[in-house]
């Protein structure tokens, strides 16, 4: 990926945060462009086809989820929604309009630019065709088989098991709500069942993580859902 053409809209309307945010992304090479007001940011999404929206949920226009199903209804660009700690139920209302990840305030470089890397790192591998095989630790998944493998021997998984396993890799580096989750396994009417998805991840990490106790794969995100890192 050549960061060099790569455009990131900074939505927010605190002018100290947008220049943090510029700063950092223009220091590895990005081309930052900058909307204060919802209506700002839904013209340039359109007009300026950026790869990345970084979205503040406190817009002084309108609510910031309000800006997520508009965009999704034409375009599937990441977006990385900012959010003050006392905003827990918007963020986790940002994930479920579709959001891809989010960031507390106050947040450092560090932080910014890893979310930033690993969501253009998914939609670069999103362009092309998925590889049916996906490596993790000591686990090989081949999607094309249906086939689960640990340290080379094969680990039986139960359907829902191996449906919430396609889930997660479906959705890599990215954060899954509950909703979402037990939506995309369970079905729609399941959407408050969350002491399935917490037996079933439980299952999958026995299974699956090289200590379950203290996960490196499928890892918690408390009170909003999982992430699954590849
Ligand atoms: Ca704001």
């Amino acid at each position: 990926m050549d960061a060099a053409r790569t455009k990131v809209l900074i939505i927010e309307d605190e002018r100290q945060i947008r220049r943090f945010v510029r700063s950092a992304l223009e220091d590895e090479g990005y081309e930052v462009i900058e909307a204060d007001t919802a209506a700002a940011a839904l013209k340039l999404t359109a007009g300026e086809h950026p790869a990345l929206l970084i979205l503040d949920l406190g817009l002084p226009d309108r609510d910031g989820i309000g800006v997520i199903p508009d965009v999704r209804a034409w375009s599937d660009v990441p977006i990385l929604v900012l959010s003050a700690r006392a905003q827990e139920e918007e963020k986790v209302k940002a994930l479920d309009a579709g959001a891809d990840d989010y960031l507390t305030k106050p947040f450092g470089v560090g932080e910014l630019l890893a979310r930033t890397h690993a969501l253009l790192r998914r939609r670069h591998a999103a362009q092309g065709n998925r590889d049916p095989l996906v490596a993790f630790g000591t686990v090989r998944v081949d999607l094309a088989r249906r086939a689960v493998e640990r340290d080379g021997a094969p680990v039986h998984l139960t359907p829902i098991e191996y449906r919430l396993l396609t889930a997660l890799i479906a959705n890599a580096n990215r954060v899954l709500t509950h909703r979402r989750l037990l939506a995309d396994v369970w079905g729609a009417g399941y959407a408050e069942s969350t002491h399935y998805l917490r037996i079933y991840v439980a299952r999958l990490r026995e299974k699956l993580e090289p200590d379950p106790a203290r996960p490196q794969h499928i890892v918690t995100e408390t009170g909003v859902g999982y992430r699954f890192k590849l």
